[in-house]
């Protein structure tokens, strides 16, 4: 049952929201204020937030970069506010989706349902090996806590292996995944960008912990941890 942290101090909005998200089989936790939600985010782990940026001390746009910086949990932002700019903000502050009120509950738990499905990387937000870190959410890679600064097309490569633990991709199947279309005579080029992932995220590149080559085959993300 996915656990839905609601984050807004006004007690008549909360219950509404608790109500038909409750009837739509979430669990919903409750913030009414912005360190509260931060507490709630660290303690609850929730699979997702749906944040008021109208709120007392900490606003939600603060909240938002706090949560962030904590864990890639999907939000969806509330506000009174129909402003393009914000709308704009919210979604560069990595906002998932963003309702204005007044809003139809109904419409919310659609949100939440459609914003959860989009994130779903075989029920993960981020997937751990060793020292590794892939974060589906955050689309970047860390290694011992530091970013591993992928080009768009090694991070690409990366999120198609690793959201597929132990599956063989060909180099073809790649470049479709990649590029949204397959074309031959250009394998080599994965095989050069592999490389250029292997140096950035693997221990030791010349003997790869996490992208395996399949001889004959292709490449595979490390089905478990070795080492
Ligand atoms: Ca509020």
């Amino acid at each position: 049952m996915p656990t839905i942290l609601v984050v807004e101090d006004e007690p008549e909005i909360v219950e509404l929201l608790r109500s038909y998200l409750e009837r739509d089989g979430h669990r919903v936790l409750t913030a009414a204020d912005g360190e509260a939600a931060i507490r709630e985010v660290e303690a609850a782990t929730p699979d997702l937030v749906v944040l008021d940026l109208m709120l007392p001390r900490l606003d939600g746009w603060e909240v938002s970069r706090r949560i962030r910086a904590l864990m890639p949990v999907p939000i969806i932002m509330l506000t009174a506010r129909d402003r393009e700019e914000d709308k704009i903000r919210g979604l560069e502050l990595g906002a998932d989706d963003y309702v204005t009120k007044p809003f139809s509950p109904r419409e919310v738990v659609a949100r939440v349902r459609a914003v959860l499905r989009r994130n779903r990387h075989e029920g993960r937000d981020a997937l751990v090996r060793g020292d590794l870190i892939v974060d589906f959410r955050g689309q970047e890679a860390r290694r011992d806590d530091a970013p591993c600064r992928l080009t768009h097309t090694e991070w690409r490569l990366l999120e198609v292996l690793a959201s597929h633990p132990g599956q063989v991709f060909t180099r073809l199947q790649l470049i479709d995944q990649i590029y949204g279309y397959s074309f031959e005579g250009f394998e080599r080029t994965v095989d050069a960008h592999i490389k250029n992932l292997r140096q950035k995220i693997e221990p030791n590149p010349r003997e790869p912990r996490y992208v395996l080559t399949v001889y004959g085959a292709g490449y595979k993300f490390a089905p478990t941890t070795n080492g």
